[in-house]
């Protein structure tokens, strides 16, 4: 049985990963600012600080043994004008959706090296495909773990590690809806799903099921891949 540490794992797309890979049989631990109160293995770590991830890591290896699947999906979003956006907003967003990457990257990476085995996912976002007014650093930030995700298989494919990234659009979870109550969504839910090809909003469990199959073992062959899942909004 496989160890999972799922990043962002107490709210909704990463929440959704955990029970996958749960139900899948894999030992799931998760790391969020605030775990799930009912999880019991929920880490409290900021994936901005590393002494915070490696003191979680440190138990989750004594308890479920060396980690070798890691899924970031810890995010944080930002929406500013970009002659008013802060030097300071800019990087905050950088450090949660890129450094965050890093830095748990890093921290897993000698377990996986050791196994000769390892997953890596990084949830991106699939605002990489088309832009988004307003969030040029969430973008950016995006864009470079894709940019990372390529450069990265191809330097831990000689290892037995592969490494993809899924960039979801449209998937039903709090940060979706506090932009819909917020009218950062350029209309409602409802205005979307008329424009999705699929009509209708993804869920967690579409991004899990991308991620459960690039983990899977017979997914071996396929490293370096941008898998988008946002029900044709971007092809
Ligand atoms: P969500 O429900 O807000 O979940 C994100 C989780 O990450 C939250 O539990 C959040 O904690 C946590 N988090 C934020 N900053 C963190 C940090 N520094 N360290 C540890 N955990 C942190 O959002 P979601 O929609 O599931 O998003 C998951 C991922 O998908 C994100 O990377 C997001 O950018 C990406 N994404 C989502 C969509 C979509 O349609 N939903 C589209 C494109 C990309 P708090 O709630 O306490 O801040």
């Amino acid at each position: 049985m496989r160890t999972a540490v799922v990043t962002g794992g107490a709210s909704g797309i990463g929440l959704g990963i955990a029970e996958r890979l749960r139900s899948d049989g894999y030992r799931v631990a998760t790391l969020d600012l605030a775990p799930a109160e009912d999880d019991k293995l929920g880490f409290k770590a900021d994936v901005t600080k590393p002494e915070e991830i490696a003191a979680a890591l440190e138990t989750i290896r004594a308890e479920l043994g060396p980690v070798t699947v890691l899924v970031n999906s810890a995010g944080l979003e930002g929406f500013e004008k970009f002659k008013n956006l802060t030097f300071e907003a800019w990087k905050r967003v950088v450090d949660v959706n890129l450094h965050g990457v890093f830095h748990c990257v890093q921290a897993v990476l000698p377990d996986m090296l050791e196994q000769r085995w390892g997953r890596i996912v990084n949830i991106s976002s699939s605002s990489t495909h088309s832009g988004q007014p307003f969030m040029t650093h969430y973008v950016a930030a995006k864009s470079a773990v894709n940019g990372l995700t390529k450069a990265l298989a191809l330097e831990l494919g000689p290892n037995g590690i592969t490494v993809n990234a899924v960039p979801p659009g449209f998937i039903d979870t709090p940060m979706l809806r506090k932009n819909e109550d917020g009218g950062r969504l350029g209309g409602t839910v409802e205005d979307h799903i008329k424009r999705t090809p699929v009509r209708r909003i993804g869920t967690p469990a579409d991004i899990a099921a991308a991620c459960a199959f690039l983990i899977s073992e017979e997914a071996g062959y396929i490293t370096g891949q941008i898998l988008g899942v946002n029900g044709g909004r971007n092809t």
